[in-house]
């Protein structure tokens, strides 16, 4: 039988068929992930094959394959160095939730989300919430910053946790599909699911990501069915992802202006720093990259260590 990975202890996973129905079920032997070491070998998320055992006439199953990974989101294990805690696969996007005050939320935070969505291939959607609450001079800047994302390929959109508004846009987006919403604490994500689904009461709270901090915890994602075809993962204790270490040259694919312009530089190796006849440069100088954009890719590549860290992702 073929199944979908909805939760996991570490010792056993809930696997769910595509009749719906549901088992507890282990491993059997080692398994070996393509790409990737991790401290667990299957995920929120994950394909999976799996025989039936039935003991005391209860069916469990008993997983012997995992299919190929679409994407993975991570975070780095606590305890071993190196290794990486895979937190959930095959995610069709993420909406990152973005308040310009209370609390605000920088465009820093913003690109370096955006840079690990890419380089995790995850399709990212930006949602500017609490536009019941701002001024004008506050929604000129959301949409300004709209701007500066449509342009460059992510779909924007304003809406309101609190009086509904554009809600029913997200659910159209979410349907048939597996999302994810993360964003700093405080801009309304939990509002924002109780909005679209309000049977559902996720523990995104109860976990605080403080609490999380120093302790040696394996943070468990949980997949969730709604009522209208769509999926969602609740990751508790954890509102980014953990950024993938990745060369200074490599940053700039992931800036999808920087990608795009990258080939009409003089140098093939060009890091747009510097250099002489730099398309990105240039283009920066034309007003046709964003400055707010230019200076995140800076800051990526002269590798503000502290910033990279998951847990100061939730401040
Ligand atoms: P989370 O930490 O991201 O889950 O944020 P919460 O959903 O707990 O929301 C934090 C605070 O913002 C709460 O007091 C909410 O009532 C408030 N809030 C959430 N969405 C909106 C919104 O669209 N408009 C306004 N005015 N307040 C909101
Ligand atoms: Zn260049």
């Amino acid at each position: 039988m073929t199944g979908k990975v909805y939760k996991s202890t570490g010792s056993w996973y809930t696997v769910k068929t595509e009749l719906g129905k549901a088992y507890e079920c282990r491993i059997k032997g080692k398994f070996r992930i393509q790409g990737i070491k991790s401290t667990n070998p299957i995920a929120v998320g994950d394909i999976v094959d799996f025989d039936l055992e039935t003991h005391n006439n209860e069916d469990t199953g008993v997983i012997h394959k995992i299919h190929d990974r679409k994407n993975v989101i991570v975070r780095k294990s606590v305890n071993l160095s190196k290794q990486t805690h895979v937190i959930a696969s095959n995610l069709d996007m993420v909406f990152l939730m973005i308040t310009i005050n209370n609390p605000p939320t920088l465009t820093s935070f913003i690109d370096r989300f955006l840079v690990t969505a890419e380089a995790y291939s995850i399709k990212t959607i930006l949602l500017f919430n609490k536009i019941d609450a701002y001024d004008k001079e506050t929604l000129d800047e959301v949409r300004y910053l709209a701007h500066i994302y449509r342009e460059i390929g992510y779909e924007c959109i304003g809406v309101s946790a609190k009086t509904g508004k554009n809600v029913d846009k997200v659910k159209a987006l979410m349907e048939g599909k597996v999302s994810m919403f993360s964003g700093h604490s405080g801009v309304g994500k939990s509002t924002l699911v109780n909005a679209i689904e309000p049977a559902l009461n996720l523990k995104t709270k109860e976990i605080s990501s403080q609490h999380m901090q120093g302790q040696h915890t394996t943070t468990f994602a949980e997949m969730y069915d709604l009522s209208f075809n769509a999926s969602i993962v609740d990751t508790p204790g954890i509102k980014g992802f953990g950024v993938v270490d990745m060369d200074k040259e490599e940053v700039g694919d992931y800036f999808p202006e920087i990608f795009k312009l990258k080939q009409d530089c003089k140098f093939n190796n060009c890091l747009h720093v510097k250099e002489p006849k730099c398309a990105v440069k240039a283009a920066l100088d034309n007003d046709e990259i964003a400055f707010s954009r230019y200076r995140s890719y800076l800051q990526i590549i002269e590798g503000e260590e502290e910033h990279y860290r998951t847990d100061n992702w939730d401040n």
